[in-house]
């Protein structure tokens, strides 16, 4: 067994242990970092970037949102029901810590929004070959942040996951126990502990146990290797609260996003119908835009699905026209692709890809009552022609009668980044217990903690949850400086 003396023990190196490890490097603190996996950067190597608002950039570029004004979005999102103390340490934050990263040698690209209508707070990271932002750009912004952390006398430790804390007779968390790959067994004595190991999102029981979703049915989740719940559990095991938990939910379905992406993009255009396994419509399909939204109105359902409708006129509207959403994956001539690719796609996902020549046929295939489907489609059709959509108020420039000649259809159902909470905790990032009593010693940040949404992840400002990643490590670093100054005082 190898016995380390430390003064902040953290477990794990996503952005918010990384994150933590530099701020409390900063104040002259030894730092030791226990990692699972064999590289550092966590979940955020796979994204784009963290949001900021009032950062230095935004104000170079005239981006207005304000401090105030992103709170209070965050806040009408929410109804008030999560901790408004810690969403707004989060958000007072996170301009601030953009001009941070930059200083360490972070670059970003303009600030962006995820869907229109949305605003500037996505700060994505520009890729080290300077090319085209695109997913896993954040794993540069990762880079240079291990590389700050090292610079500054961090220590790390890879796969070499933490197994359980230690907590001493007076209550106080002293340190933790950790397995390397080899087989050592480590034994870490801290004055505090920051735990960020990143969620539950690819732990199918605690999915089901904490949430309701049943991974491969209705949850087809991006399941990032070792974010297994290790920090909920250990927190828990060492009496910390639990918190409200839930999926950072968007939409997916079975079909990868790789390989038949564009095609799969061409049915979540709001063009689309959107209907129920009843053949009633459920959502006015503009809202597809955020699919936070949108997968909040198809996981009511039953089976927790329903079914994206086009034909060969909306095809044919995409091609003339571009789609309704652009986005960067419609390049060249998207919708040939689509024709190209639509048949391997029914014959690979039979249960998620259909193709008919009749609503009749249509109706059979994806098992909806008959008479219901055609019923749907001639009053949707009817409002097309009115150009007006008496039932769900979609604008009608998306109004498009679905009128054949092949009909083809695609079971949407939820994705996710990843899970949402389970540790609770103060708007320092103090790990409380069910009664709200702190912990000494213990701090939690990132995914494991962060119960911000209520329910719906706040797609309206972009980068939250890597943004919350980064600025709760920071927080909680902090807090757990000052504890370790008081207690050598
Ligand atoms: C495809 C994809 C794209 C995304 N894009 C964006 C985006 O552009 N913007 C945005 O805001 N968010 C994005 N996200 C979400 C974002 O990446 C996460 O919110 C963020 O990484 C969470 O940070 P974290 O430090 O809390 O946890 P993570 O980044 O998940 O890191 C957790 C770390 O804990 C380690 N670990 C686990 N158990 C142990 C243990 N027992 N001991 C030691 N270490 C352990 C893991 O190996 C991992 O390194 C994306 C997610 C995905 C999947």
């Amino acid at each position: 067994m190898t016995s380390i003396q430390t003064e902040l023990a953290i477990v794990a190196a996503g952005p918010a242990g990384l994150a933590a490890a530099i701020t409390a490097a900063e104040r002259d603190i030894e730092v030791v970092v226990f990692e699972k996996a064999s590289v550092a950067g966590g979940t955020a190597n796979m994204g784009m970037g963290p949001l900021g608002v009032e950062s230095r950039l935004q104000k170079e570029l005239l981006i207005g949102i304000t401090k105030e004004e992103a709170f209070q979005i965050m806040m009408e999102h929410t109804h008030w029901n999560v901790d408004a103390r810690l969403v707004r340490e989060y958000l007072w934050k996170s301009g601030e810590t953009i001009d941070w990263l930059e200083d360490m040698g972070v670059t970003f690209d303009r600030p962006t929004k995820y869907y229109p209508g949305a605003d500037e707070t996505w700060h994505v990271v520009k890729p080290e070959d300077g090319g085209i932002p695109g997913p896993r750009a954040a794993s540069a912004m990762t880079k240079v942040m291990y590389q700050q952390a090292k610079k500054l006398g961090v220590q790390f430790h890879f796969e070499t996951p933490v197994k359980s804390l230690i907590k001493d007779d007076s209550g106080r968390i002293t340190g933790f126990k950790a397995e390397a790959a080899n087989g050592e067994i480590y034994e870490v004595e801290a004055k505090a502990v920051l735990v960020a190991c990143g969620g539950f999102g690819n732990n199918p029981e605690m999915i089901r146990e904490y949430t309701g979703h049943v991974d491969g049915k209705d949850m087809y989740g991006f399941r990032i290797p070792g974010i297994d719940g290790d920090g909920l559990k250990m927190v828990w095991n060492a009496g910390g609260g639990k918190s409200h938990m839930e999926m950072e939910r968007i939409l997916g379905n079975e079909i990868p996003n790789v390989g038949c992406f564009t095609s799969k993009l061409i049915f979540s255009q709001a063009s689309a119908l959107i209907i129920n396994r009843q053949g009633y419509r459920i959502i006015n399909e503009e809202e597809i835009k955020n699919g936070a939204v949108a997968a909040n109105s198809i996981s009511r359902q039953y089976k927790r699905d329903a079914f994206q409708i086009i034909d060969d006129s909306i095809i044919k509207h995409f091609k003339r026209n571009g789609p309704d959403f652009p986005s960067t994956v419609f390049r060249s001539d998207f919708t040939k692709l689509f024709y190209d690719e639509i048949d391997d796609m029914i014959e690979q996902y039979p249960e998620a890809v259909f193709k008919a020549d009749t609503i009749e046929q249509l109706a059979e295939k994806l098992g909806i009552n008959m008479d219901t489907l055609i019923n749907t489609i001639e009053e949707y059709n009817e409002g097309c022609e009115k150009g007006y959509d008496d039932v769900m108020g979609k604008n009608r420039k998306y109004l498009h009668p679905l009128i054949g000649r092949t009909f083809y259809a695609q079971r949407i159902s939820s994705s996710a980044y990843g899970s949402l909470g389970g540790v609770r905790t103060n708007h320092k990032l103090e790990v409380l217990t069910d009664e709200f009593e702190t912990i000494p010693g213990l701090y939690a940040a990132g995914t494991d903690v962060c119960d911000l949404y209520a329910g719906t992840y706040c797609y309206r400002l972009g980068g939250n949850t890597m943004g919350f990643a980064i600025n709760s490590g920071r927080i909680a670093a902090d807090a757990a400086v000052d504890y370790i100054f008081d207690s050598i005082e």
